[in-house]
């Protein structure tokens, strides 16, 4: 390949060589991947010729042959007498844009529904989104069913409060980040190379704007760009150490999801777990909420009767349940006075840390 490179480069020397309008500045005449290679240049038939015959010279010292069946010539803008006069001379066939490749379509506009059909199948992503919903509840953020939790909540990791779903969506936003942050860090590659060349030129690439005849991945990432400079400035995102699961996490934060890592912990019972994130994410099935689609005789408390059940009162307002969490505390020779589950979840956050930092020091 190196060789071949060689050759190709000396081709693109040639006077009477023209480099295709896109590749230009980069003086690029061909692309290699894997055993797979791709020739380009301007539409006219010298610089056609000079290409193949450079390709030719290679076969012919090297040995190695180009898979006729599978070498096609595909001309644009281009007047159907050249292309036949290409044909030819090379032998390949005459095919149209679009083609397959890699099991994605390539074409030069904006791939159709129609052409993701072969991979959306594969992925099957909202089959599997609509069975976890069926297993886990509606997807929405308010469901009038009893003790739903949104998927978008259930998508995010357990020390965020969600049951560590992944959500698909979000996930792709941050794989696309990474073509944002591969030009905000000036990635020494070829694409790098070809979008600052074709799109941003010499301007600022954390303002660019996508012109208006730009290709439709481009105003995509673009777009991922803008709204990424909601959650950093530009300095910021370039000294972020990327990695797409920690743009994941970073735009959690971002969206003010608190620390529940405490409630998975592993020595508490699975049912109490859940009893506590639904209470934190105040989806507990208590009276008052299920009496909004239910018809029920009395919404009092059962423990005191004397409130309603409402969310904030079993924990620590109810005078039955007060009474209780006071002995335990002192049977346990607990000094606590807050009032709140949250704060209280804290407090205990913070003990455990001081009792692992002395089984440290004691060490
Ligand atoms: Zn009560």
């Amino acid at each position: 390949m190196e060789y071949l490179t060689r050759i190709l480069r000396k081709v693109a020397k040639e006077a009477e060589f023209k480099f295709h309008p896109r590749c230009q500045s980069l003086k690029r005449a061909h692309l290699c991947f894997a055993d797979d290679l791709l020739l380009f240049c301007k539409g006219d038939y010298i610089s056609a010729h000079l290409l193949l015959r450079g390709f030719k010279l290679f076969s012919n010292s090297s040995g190695l042959k180009a898979n006729i069946s599978k070498f096609a010539v595909y001309g644009a803008g281009m007047n159907s007498n050249t292309i036949d006069r290409l044909v030819d001379l090379s032998g390949f066939q005459k095919c149209s844009m679009p083609f397959q490749y890699l099991g994605m379509k390539i074409c030069a506009k904006r791939i159709s529904k129609a052409d993701c059909v072969s991979l959306v199948d594969k992925m099957f992503c909202k089959e599997l989104y609509k069975f976890v919903e069926l297993i886990c509840g509606k997807g929405v953020d308010w469901s009038c069913s009893p003790g739903h939790v949104s998927w978008s909540v259930t998508c995010r990791s357990k020390s965020e409060g969600g049951l560590g779903f992944r959500d698909i969506a979000l996930w792709n936003f941050c794989a696309m980040s990474k073509h944002v942050w591969d030009i905000s860090s000036k990635k020494d590659n070829l694409w790098v190379k070809w979008v600052n060349i074709i799109y941003i030129k010499q301007g600022d690439w954390w303002n660019h704007v996508a012109p208006v005849d730009a290709i439709w991945y481009w105003k995509q990432i673009v777009q991922v760009k803008d709204k990424l400079k909601t959650v950093f400035s530009h300095q910021e995102f370039h000294s972020f150490s990327f990695t797409i699961a920690s743009l994941v996490s970073k735009l959690n934060i971002v969206a003010g999801r608190w620390q529940f890592a405490m409630i998975w912990d592993r020595f508490s019972y699975p049912k109490h777990r859940v009893i506590i994130w639904l209470a934190l994410l105040d989806r507990l099935l208590t009276l008052d909420r299920i009496q909004r689609y239910k018809p029920l005789q009395s919404i009092a408390c059962m423990l005191c009767g004397n409130a309603v059940e409402c969310h904030s009162h079993p924990f620590f307002s109810c005078c039955v349940s007060s009474k209780i969490l006071v002995e335990v505390l002192q049977w346990c020779n607990i000094s606590y006075h807050g009032h709140d589950l949250k704060n209280l979840l804290k407090w205990i956050g913070k003990k455990k840390i001081r009792k692992a930092e002395g089984r440290f020091l004691s060490a």
